[in-house]
């Protein structure tokens, strides 16, 4: 850990290859748009890309706090999951009757951003490798036994995989059996697909406006008035893509606790280092644990090793302080030299985290303000790389006041039970974790306090 900055791999300028974009100038003045969109991380930028490309007449303004992806979109894991629902399991116990439509749109969707970063020449460094869950328990084994079974129910090509299996694509003495998604996840590179994003909005035109956070939202004759430091925009309709920030759209606090993932990157492997662990086939690899391990390679074979901790501050604060976290960073380094002991010596060069947006079903929920002027999607918790690009279409539905067949999904129009106000929220949540992490001690076994808010519906996840 001695040689680890702390700073995100993707978004750090000193890493060969990542040309980080100069920021556009910040809103000054009065000015008008069809659509105006909040948030430059995928929710806003997907959104402000697909309003266009529907209707290319459409004057589009896209308005950033601080700079385009610099937020979870730039410093996520870059697992471009076809998932809408955070994992089948968490769909198909919400929505068993709808579980097969919403795997379909989801495939359907990362086909969708597949087709787009071919179609805007987007260099961010897209592979379709598929996910490689590990079962390092052997509860965890029998959990994806049943998972495989239900996928290929729904004609999925997942493959379970021995212990053997497992290591012989990557090897690690902790692994018991796997299951093998080929066709459901890409690795991104999570800044340069929304950089690359950006570029795609700015040649369809797009205004973008950095360095402006909107403070206020006031209605106005014929739609809504987005007001910022040092101006407005006055727009017919407004998409909000703010991600787990808390702002002026009062109604989606009560569903989102902002929550902080953390990640290190290593060294590039050297050639002996890669033959030692194997990994020839480059998938994204995640545990089984309910508190689990993400991990995939680099274009230039780091190790992108990242969560387990989860970390709520009292108040849903967000502080540019909490992205480093020494004792989650070493807690993350043991860990992965108990998965990787043959990579004993190898540096870790970065260390961060960042905020996302935890609701209690663990997946986007949507809705609609200012008499449908202003349409919002929150709460991917952890796992937006893929679904905001769904959720950008549902925005524009409803903004459009469009009957589609995402509009009409009981998972699109119910929302998720509330987190409590403070002091309870804090200290639910601080309960949930703590029994958690017992049910991962414990054989996966769900003690009364899990099994309570899995009855009401709600749950903790990353
Ligand atoms: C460490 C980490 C690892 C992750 N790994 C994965 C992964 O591997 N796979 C996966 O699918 N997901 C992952 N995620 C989650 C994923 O990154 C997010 O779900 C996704 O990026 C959400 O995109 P977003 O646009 O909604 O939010 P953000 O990227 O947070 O963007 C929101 C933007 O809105 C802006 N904003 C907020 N309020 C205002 C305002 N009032 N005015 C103007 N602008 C505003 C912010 O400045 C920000 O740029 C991870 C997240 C983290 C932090």
């Amino acid at each position: 850990m001695a040689q680890a900055r702390p700073r995100t791999f993707w978004l750090d300028p000193e890493v060969a290859g990542h040309a980080v974009p100069e920021a556009a100038p910040a809103l000054s003045g009065a000015e008008r748009a069809d659509l105006a969109v909040v948030g430059g991380g995928y929710s806003g930028l997907w959104t402000a890309l697909i309003a266009k490309e529907r209707d290319p007449g459409r004057d589009v303004v896209l308005l950033e706090a601080r700079t385009v992806g610099w937020a979870a979109s730039g410093r996520n894991g870059g697992f471009c999951a076809a998932s809408l629902t955070h994992g089948h399991g968490n769909g198909a116990q919400r929505w068993p009757e709808e579980i097969a439509e919403l795997e379909r749109l989801g495939r359907q969707n990362l086909d969708g951003i597949q087709s787009t970063v071919e179609r805007h020449g987007i260099d961010c460094e897209f592979e379709r490798t598929g996910e490689m869950a590990v079962a390092t328990e052997p509860w965890q084994v029998d959990d994806l036994t049943d998972e495989a079974a239900a996928l290929r129910a729904l004609g999925q090509r997942v493959r379970t995989l021995t212990g053997a299996r497992v290591r012989a694509e990557v090897d690690s003495p902790t692994y018991l059996g796997g299951l093998f998604d080929p066709d459901g996840v890409a690795m991104v590179h999570p800044a340069k697909l929304a950089w690359g994003l950006r570029e795609a909005c700015l040649r369809l035109g797009v205004r973008i406006r950095e360095h402006t956070p909107v403070r206020a939202i006031r209605p106005e004759r014929g739609g809504l008035r987005l007001e910022s430091r040092g101006g407005s925009v006055s727009a017919e309709r407004v998409a909000w893509g703010g991600g787990g920030f808390p702002g002026p759209l009062r109604r989606v606090r009560h569903f989102v606790a902002p929550v902080y993932d953390y990640a290190l990157a290593t060294e590039p492997l050297s050639s002996e280092q890669l033959a030692a662990v194997g990994w020839g086939n480059r998938q994204g690899v995640s545990d089984s644990g309910n508190r689990f391990h993400y991990y995939r390679l680099t274009a230039d074979n780091r190790i992108l090793w990242g969560g387990y901790d989860v970390v709520y501050h009292y108040g849903g604060r967000v502080r540019p302080a909490y992205d480093q976290r020494p004792d989650t960073f070493h807690r993350l380094a043991r860990h992965f030299f108990t998965t990787f002991p043959q990579l004993e010596g190898l540096s870790f060069t970065h260390s961060w985290g960042g905020v996302i947006d935890t609701c209690s079903r663990f997946c986007a929920f949507f809705g609609t303000a200012h008499r449908g002027r202003l349409a919002y999607a929150a709460g991917y918790t952890g796992l937006g790389v893929g679904a905001t690009r769904f959720g950008a279409q549902v925005m524009l539905d409803r903004l459009d006041g469009a009957d589609t067949e995402r509009t009409r999904l009981a998972m699109v129009r119910a929302k998720p039970v509330p987190f409590p106000p403070e002091p309870l929220r804090y200290a639910g949540i601080q309960a949930t974790k703590r029994a958690i992490a017992a049910a991962d001690r414990d054989g996966g076994r769900r003690n009364a306090w899990l099994r309570t808010l899995d009855a009401v519906g709600m749950g903790f996840d990353s």
